[in-house]
């Protein structure tokens, strides 16, 4: 499935300001938020896609990575695996964005301070399609956020720790008198975003945002027959887990790079293969292209245009079963556009013997003509 251009999925010119995608992004993720279209999986859909433009054009290096290269320039860019990532994570992750505005209840349902699973991450990686028939390794570099080596993920200074929230007193919450002061309203603390403590002496590797961008490298087995677009789960290689929570994963999605002159069909390959008009009326040793090398193909005397021939077993392993596929071997028969004089006599000699009412076609095509205008 091709991405669609990030500037077209949030609605702003390649020019546009860091504050006009924001606003941008905010108003299409209003739309489109789950919570205001229940049960509506496009709007889900279109959703996630604007978290993910966002993700590019809202941070200055990837954006400028996605001008230069597209999309293909954010392969190991620790992109976020938007796919699987729950809706509530995603309002949680942009909630400087929202506000308050949605999961506010949810949230302090679900305490900041229990132990979350990290963020999936993911990748792509390019294979050919002897790649795709043997299995194959491949190192994969990719960046992702990591805990801070410097304060071990506290956020803090050396020495240091947070200090309680001073607005909620370390509850997360803040409560509000509702209309008419009859009832309270329960809210997340909006000085500490719910975590209950604020860090006031924060680290000076990173901030106080308790992770740093690092580079990863890894070796990825993929298995024998994978398919466009299947993605390849890499246990434990995504984000670090918030509260000693354990780290995300890493999907490696596969693209299948173009053969010259083999399809994919399934299992099995598909490739067209020109022969000339006498070769098909005669019969013919051909040579066709295969996975690893040519292999030799009997054409039969009498062979039509669009005639596919199967090798058996010269197409790609199923994932599953191991068992491969076949290579189907679709002939195009080729006229030729000049004949020389000698070439013409023959063929004009050829024709004289010619007997329309012996080839199966033709003889149903005129039966047909005939039943149809009378005799012409
Ligand atoms: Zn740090
Ligand atoms: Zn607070």
């Amino acid at each position: 499935m091709a991405k669609r251009d990030y500037y077209d999925v949030l609605g702003v010119t390649r020019a546009a300001s860091a504050d006009e995608i924001k606003k941008s992004y905010r108003r299409l993720a209003m739309k489109y938020h789950p919570d205001k279209n229940p049960g509506d999986k496009s709007a889900e859909e279109k959703f996630k896609e604007c978290a993910e433009a966002y993700e590019v054009l809202g941070n200055a290096d990837k954006r400028k990575q996605y001008d230069q290269y597209g999309h293909d320039g954010l392969r190991g860019a620790g992109m976020h695996d938007w796919s699987r990532m729950h809706v509530d994570d995603i309002s949680d992750m942009f909630s400087d964005i929202f506000g308050d505005f949605f999961g506010g209840g949810r949230r302090s349902r679900r305490s900041p301070n229990r132990p979350s699973r990290g963020y999936d991450l993911e990748t792509t990686v390019e294979l050919t399609l002897e790649e795709v028939a043997n299995g194959t390794e491949k190192t994969i570099e990719f960046t992702r956020e990591d805990t801070c080596s410097s304060c071990g993920g506290s956020g803090c200074a050396k020495g240091k720790s947070p200090s309680i929230c001073s607005t909620c007193g370390g509850a997360g919450q803040v409560q509000r008198a509702g209309l008419g002061g009859f009832f309270q309203m329960v809210s997340t603390c909006p000085n500490c975003n719910g975590i209950g403590r604020i860090i006031t002496d924060p680290c000076l590797k990173c901030r106080g945002k308790t992770t740093v961008a690092k580079k990863r490298t890894l070796t990825v087995k993929i298995p024998p027959g994978v398919h466009e677009g299947q993605g390849i789960r890499v246990a434990g290689e995504g984000e670090p887990g918030r509260n000693n929570g354990p780290r995300g994963d890493l999907y490696c999605y596969v693209r299948v790079k173009a053969h010259p002159f083999l399809m994919r069909d399934g299992n099995n390959l598909v490739c067209t293969v020109p022969i000339s008009f006498t070769q098909a009326a005669l019969g013919a040793l051909i040579e066709v292209p295969a996975l690893n090398g040519t292999r030799q193909l009997k054409v039969p005397a009498g062979t039509q245009y669009g005639n596919v021939f199967r090798i058996k077993g010269e197409g790609l392993p199923d994932i599953r079963t191991g068992r491969k596929g076949d290579e189907l071997v679709r002939v195009a028969i080729e006229i030729p556009k000049r004949l020389s004089i000698e070439q013409e006599k023959l063929l004009r000699a050829f024709a004289e013997t010619e007997d329309t009412h012996v080839m199966p076609e033709s003889k149903g095509f005129f039966d047909k003509l005939k039943n149809h205008f009378g005799n012409v």
